[in-house]
């Protein structure tokens, strides 16, 4: 998945990534990583947000 122009550093195009427990949010041009509320304001579906592991 693409999010275009939706940094809230840089304004650069977000990608999802996913591994094994976790899947993060980042930016291709400058690489910051979104936080949990940021992705609720990008209207990302609950699915794809975190938990990352279970605590
Ligand atoms: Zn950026």
């Amino acid at each position: 998945m693409l999010w275009l122009k939706a940094c809230p550093k840089c304004g650069g195009d977000l990608t999802l990534e996913r591994s094994l427990w976790e899947r993060t949010i980042s930016c291709l041009q400058c690489g910051r990583m979104l936080r949990p509320d940021e992705e609720a304001q990008l209207g990302i579906p609950k699915e794809e947000r975190w938990p990352r592991r279970a605590a």
